[in-house]
């Protein structure tokens, strides 16, 4: 056993520890980090720009984060949310950019115009609705509506192509959105705390965490030749293990884990790699959940742009596998059944018949029909074109509720415990994008008292609107899009 104590260990090597030892490093740089990760390389699961759908969510095109409510009414609140904490990223990307810890910027952002599409007079007069209401919100001035074949033909003319003359559609577009490759942010994060010292253990997973009588914690690795099993005492523990964070954060013994299961989802996308396909198509096209999908299952028609190559993605279908990780165990969901949480799971087993429906469907349905959901996007969709890859692993959240008994809960959760000595991250959406808000929530929530003092001058020098209410003034707004655009070289017209 190591006789050193670290002061931060991260577990995982994905988007979140990444972030995470990086803003620690500009707070603390004296600090001393390790890092586990057990794959043996950092970025193979959700993080990998194969492994998600590499929108950059801000709520332009996403409209799960603005539905209807029972009287008909529309609040923007929510995609405000989500597009002021994506400006977080912009800007914390942006100084890491100027600073040279971030390469060139078209490495892991590209300008791609993010679009809505839906079909039918209801969804058409919605769509209309949301516009009206978005484009009075500094963060969303740019967006246009059209239901002009011809207009939205030029947006994304693969949308059009061959649709039927009598269909009622019509798109938002809004020239502010990007595709990202976030394994790529996660690389050369990682890398850049290398070279600042931090200790980088891949093959390394960890088994268990323990807290020792003084508040610190053992972190227990596996055995290694003739040296039986390792642990490493640490003052601080994040727990950055995507799926994996459940049964770590179970392990850990904090009762603010109690009540916690997980329910994981896989997701599968067509890709197109065809040139002449690709080249026609610069957008992310979302469009309308089936009924009783969940909001993560949103049909999209995507540009890709990895190490500079574009392609096209369509989905996620959804499938069904008890691993938590791409590479977990078939153990992994009922290992991680505890006395506390079986409740919780059960009452969300027996009231989430349409998610059940869905999936059910999703597994079972054959190359035709999938095709067939693309056909809705892309009419002249050929099945020769396209190949089905494997994405991540999400897990949703499901969590005790005082009234229903148990909720499945689409969003992320920070979890913190033992005084703010460990923190961990449960649930995926809306996931990478946001992993600077969700990481600064965790140096507010961990360290109180050095954040509102100390750290947070020192990081609104990389996070100019770090605590400010970005779309409140349109200025702020607007000042925030162009030079994050300007530094990210977000303005190439595409
Ligand atoms: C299909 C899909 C589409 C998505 N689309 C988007 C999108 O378009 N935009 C967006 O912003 N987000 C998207 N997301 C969500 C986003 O990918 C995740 O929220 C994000 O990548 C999670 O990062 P992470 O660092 O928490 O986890 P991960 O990237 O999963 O990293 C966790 C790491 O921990 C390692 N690990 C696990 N257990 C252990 C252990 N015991 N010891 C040591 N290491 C361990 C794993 O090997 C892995 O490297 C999507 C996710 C999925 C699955």
């Amino acid at each position: 056993m190591s006789n050193n104590t670290v002061d931060v260990a991260l577990i995982g090597g994905g988007i979140m520890s990444a972030t995470l030892g990086t803003l620690i490093k500009q707070v603390r740089p004296e600090w001393s980090i390790e890092i586990y990760e057990s794959a043996a390389e950092v970025a193979t699961e959700s993080s990998n720009a194969w492994n998600n759908a590499g929108t950059g969510h801000a709520a332009l095109c996403e409209l799960n984060y603005m539905p209807e409510a029972a009287d008909g009414s529309l609040s923007p609140a929510k995609a405000i949310q989500i597009n002021e904490q994506f400006q977080l990223s912009r800007q914390w990307w942006s100084s890491l950019v100027n600073a040279g810890v971030l390469g060139e910027p078209q490495s892991f952002i590209n300008a791609t115009p993010h679009m809505t599409f839906v079909r039918g007079e209801a969804n058409v007069d919605y769509l209309r609705r949301r516009h009206q209401v978005l484009q009075s919100e500094p963060l969303f001035a740019d967006m246009e509506f059209s239901d002009d074949p011809a207009q939205i033909a030029e947006w994304a003319p693969l949308l059009v192509d061959r649709r039927a003359k009598d269909e009622v559609f019509a798109a938002t577009r809004s020239l502010t959105g990007t595709d990202v490759d976030f394994g790529s942010v996660t690389r050369q994060l990682i890398s850049h705390l290398v070279n600042e010292g931090a200790r980088l253990h891949l093959r390394t997973p960890v088994q268990k965490l323990s807290r020792r009588a003084d508040g610190t914690w053992d972190v227990h690795l596996p055995a290694r030749s003739g040296m039986g099993h390792q642990r490493v005492n640490a003052k601080f523990v994040f727990v950055g293990t995507g799926g994996g964070a459940l049964p770590l954060l179970q392990s850990s013994g904090i009762p603010e884990i109690r009540g916690f299961g997980g329910f994981p989802i896989s997701g599968k996308f067509l890709k197109c790699s065809n040139p002449e396909i690709v080249k026609q198509h610069r957008a992310k096209v979302y469009g309308k959940a089936a009924v009783g999908a969940p909001p993560m299952s949103v049909p999209h028609l995507d540009t890709r742009i990895v190490n500079g190559e574009e392609s096209l993605l369509f989905g996620p279908y959804a499938g069904f596998s008890p691993n938590f990780l791409k590479n977990g165990s078939w153990w992994d969901l009922p290992g991680s059944v505890r006395a506390h949480n079986l409740g919780p799971m059960i009452k969300v087993g027996v009231t989430q018949f349409s998610l059940e429906k869905y999936l059910v469907s999703e597994v079972l349905a054959s190359r035709e029909k999938q095709m067939q959901s693309l056909r809705e996007y892309m009419p002249t969709a050929r099945t020769e074109d396209w190949e089905m890859i494997t994405a991540g692993q999400r897990v949703q959240i499901m969590k005790k509720d005082p009234q229903k008994g148990g909720v499945l809960q689409f969003g992320t959760e920070v979890i913190t415990g033992g005084e703010g000595s460990i923190a961990g991250l449960l649930g995926a959406s809306p996931g990478a994008s946001t992993a600077v808000h969700a990481m600064l929530g965790v140096l507010e929530k961990c360290f109180p008292e050095q954040f509102e003092n100390e750290w947070k001058a020192v990081l609104k020098s990389h996070v100019p609107s770090l605590g400010e209410d970005i779309n409140a003034d349109p200025a702020i707004a607007a000042k925030s899009l162009a030079d994050t655009a300007e530094v990210l070289g977000l303005n190439t017209r595409v």
